[in-house]
């Protein structure tokens, strides 16, 4: 389909202190129950200095919703693929029929991808020219859905692209369970765009009645929790449920069981890790990249191999009374319209905690990622 000339346009940026109905968009659809991959506007070039800007240029294309980086290709010589893993410029790219070839990222795709300091990352689905069996050069990367980013000195880096959950591993003991850093993960997810699914890992090791004010302060949140062991391979349904036709980045602090979990739920999973990290590892390639794994009973994981610990923590504290949704209804009542529900007074927020309306579990993670602490 002859595709019209892209066009730029100039759009505004909000300001830091504006609400975001987008976000509040985006939980809600996840509270309905209904998870979907949400679009964000992760490919859109900024222009100048972020925040100094007040506007950034898209490049768009008339019919074309907002997707910058559709250019036109052969469709008679290119088919599309799934990057199975990306170290930017070579990538691991899967056929409709699971046949895998290492990829270049054509030169022009590569500008553009500099600009919105995306590269192509593992997730993404591109249209590829294969060169001979194993061997091909990526022509286009479609728009992404859901990204799950990180910051890095304000820019967010893109580590994977159309997923639709993150599988947020703790543990009940041995690392005992922080739910300060299950806040930030969730944060992470949801400002990504992508449902969180809370695991809480180990429960072998304590008394399970002792799990059920968090488990149950979670759920209450609305968000999918599951308890499992890897060890007494208890749960494993229940996750393998939850994963099941499902985009899923695996994240969590080390130590938890991760990898443990994955190979309860397919036992052969390390072995494809092994295989993509040594193809990966060959040439120039490097093996801190995420990695996706097919799963036999449908759906796909996506593993972030030395940076799954690593907090994906890009969010502004204006920004973090959005994500800690249960706050909202008593936000209006603050004295100050700009309250940031810490030491001002008149804070309708700390006194709904006062009386037992919030959990003084979550504020208190709410005061520690506000008070900047990791
Ligand atoms: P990762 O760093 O998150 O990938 O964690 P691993 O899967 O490497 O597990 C860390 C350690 O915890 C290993 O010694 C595992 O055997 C152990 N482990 C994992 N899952 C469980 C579990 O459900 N119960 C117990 N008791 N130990 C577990
Ligand atoms: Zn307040």
């Amino acid at each position: 389909m002859p595709r019209k000339n892209p066009r730029k346009v100039r759009i505004s940026l909000r300001k830091n202190r504006q609400k975001r109905p987008r976000l509040r968009n985006v939980t809600r659809e996840f509270h309905d129950g209904e998870p979907r991959a949400v679009d964000r506007p992760s490919v859109e070039r900024i222009s100048g200095k972020g925040d100094l800007t007040r506007q950034r240029t898209i490049i768009t294309e008339e019919g074309d919703s907002g997707s910058p980086v559709r250019r036109a290709v052969d469709e008679t010589t290119c088919r599309t693929g799934r990057v199975l893993s990306s170290s930017g410029l070579h990538c691991i790219v899967a056929d409709p029929a699971a046949h895998r070839y290492e990829c270049t990222v054509r030169r022009l795709v590569r500008t553009m991808s500099r600009a919105e300091r995306g590269a192509v990352v593992a997730g993404d689905v591109v249209q590829f020219r294969p060169v001979d069996r194993d061997h091909g050069v990526i022509e286009r990367v479609e728009p992404r859905k859901a990204t799950l980013g990180r910051g890095t000195r304000g820019k967010e880096q893109i580590i994977a692209a159309n997923i639709d959950q993150a599988l947020i591993v703790a543990s009940a003991a041995d690392p005992p369970l922080k739910t300060n850093l299950v806040d930030r993960l969730l944060i992470s997810s949801l400002k990504g765009g992508v449902k969180p699914i809370l695991c809480i890992n180990k429960s072998d090791l304590v008394d399970q009645v002792r799990l059920q004010p968090i488990l149950g302060m979670y759920a209450r949140l609305g968000y999918d929790v599951v308890l499992t062991s890897a060890a007494a391979t208890t749960g494993i349904d229940d996750l393998k449920r939850l994963l099941r036709g499902h985009e899923t980045v695996i994240t969590g602090q080390s130590g938890v069981g991760k990898s443990s979990l994955l190979n309860a739920v397919q036992p052969d999973l390390r072995l494809e890790t092994d295989v993509v990290s040594s193809w990966t590892r060959k040439g120039r390639h490097t093996t801190r990249t995420a990695v996706l794994h097919p799963l036999d009973f449908g759906g796909w994981v996506v593993d972030t191999p030395g940076m799954r610990q690593m907090q994906l923590w890009d969010v502004r504290l204006e920004e973090v009374e959005d994500f800690f949704i249960e706050f909202r209804p008593f936000v209006p009542g603050c004295r100050f319209p700009d309250c940031a529900h810490t030491h001002e007074t008149g804070c309708a927020v700390k006194k709904a905690v006062d009386n037992d309306l919030l959990s003084p579990v979550r504020y208190a993670s709410y005061l520690k990622i506000m008070s900047g602490d990791e």
